[in-house]
């Protein structure tokens, strides 16, 4: 019957390759859309300052929230994001409502230091660090809450362009943080030149500490010594078990980020979570 003729006209008509492409842009108008819409949103990821095992910060993940109230991951839009020039509206949307939630909590007396992604081309336009800074300013935000997670592979693409982005958002006080670090290839030459703050050790090494890989135990060792002698901070995330804590912080670790402590939860729930950490300090005080 019909039902079986249709599929063979669409395999002589729309060959795999165009099956994805018809998908791609329909993808494409739909997340024209949802930003119109402001469908995406900032997601936040605590992450714990391993010194006082207090959450003293943040890392923003990009949400496409549907009217229907699905939530769609970043690995399924960036990309098409990248590919069809959206991703500087959704970027800019991120980090404004990032650099705004992150203000509104120093305002309540509850600072706390938000992480926000770059991609690839973010980081080759012109006007990158002109634009992050007008918002943080236009934000309220102090700087130096402000970090920002650049890609390895991103990084030491071209370091010499990488340093010259950086510069100005460097001396104006942000953080700067390499991510998924252990998967690119970093000259160490260029790292050391780089005047980076942060370290985030890729999640599939603090993973296969699980596996007890000891290649991988000694990938994580070697980079937080790397980043002692670089006088750099480390973060390690994909943490999912308390082993894993112990592991990093024995070995002079810094922060440490992922669900063991909580995945990344919507603005109004994460700022639920700082005022019971608030509160629960205050108890203690009082106790004492
Ligand atoms: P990323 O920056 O390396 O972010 C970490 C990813 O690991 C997040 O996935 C986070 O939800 C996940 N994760 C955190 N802790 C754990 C854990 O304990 N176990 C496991 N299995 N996963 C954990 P997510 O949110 O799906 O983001 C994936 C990637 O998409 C990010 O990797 C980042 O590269 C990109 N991305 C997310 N938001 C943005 C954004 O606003 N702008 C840009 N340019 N890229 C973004
Ligand atoms: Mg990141
Ligand atoms: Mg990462
Ligand atoms: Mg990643």
């Amino acid at each position: 019957g019909a039902a079986q003729t249709a599929p063979a006209r669409l395999k002589v008509f729309t060959p795999s390759l165009d099956r994805e492409a018809v998908a791609r842009i329909t993808l494409e108008r739909e997340m024209r859309g949802a930003l119109e819409r402001n469908e995406f949103r900032a997601y936040f990821q605590p992450k714990i300052n391993l010194a006082t095992g207090r959450i003293e910060a943040c890392e923003a993940l990009a949400r496409w929230i549907r009217p229907d109230r699905t939530i769609i991951s970043p690995g399924r839009f960036i990309p098409v994001a990248e590919e069809s020039g959206l991703i500087g509206a959704l970027s800019d949307a991120i980090m404004r409502e990032a650099c705004w939630k992150a203000a509104s909590w120093a305002r309540a007396g509850r600072p706390t230091n938000v992480a926000v992604n770059v991609s690839a081309l973010q980081f080759r336009g012109d006007k990158f660090a002109d634009q992050v800074l007008r918002i943080v300013q236009h934000a309220g935000l102090a700087p130096s809450q402000l970090e920002l997670e650049i890609t390895e592979s991103v990084v030491m693409e071209d370091p010499d362009r990488a340093l010259h982005v950086i510069r100005p958002l460097k001396e104006a006080g942000v953080r700067l943080a390499i991510d998924d670090f252990g998967c690119g290839h970093s000259s160490l030459a260029a790292l050391s030149k780089l005047p980076f703050d942060v370290i985030k050790i890729d999640q599939q090494f603090i993973r296969a500490l699980e596996r007890g890989d000891p290649q991988s135990a000694a990938i994580v060792e070697m980079i937080l010594a790397l980043a002692r002698t670089l006088n750099m901070e480390v973060v390690a995330e994909g943490v999912e078990r308390r082993e894993d804590v112990d592991f990093v912080a024995a070995r002079g670790c810094h922060w440490v980020q992922g669900f063991l402590f909580g995945a990344a939860v919507s603005a109004p729930e994460f700022g639920e979570m700082l005022r019971r950490q608030a509160g629960e300090e205050i108890e203690a005080e009082d106790a004492a």
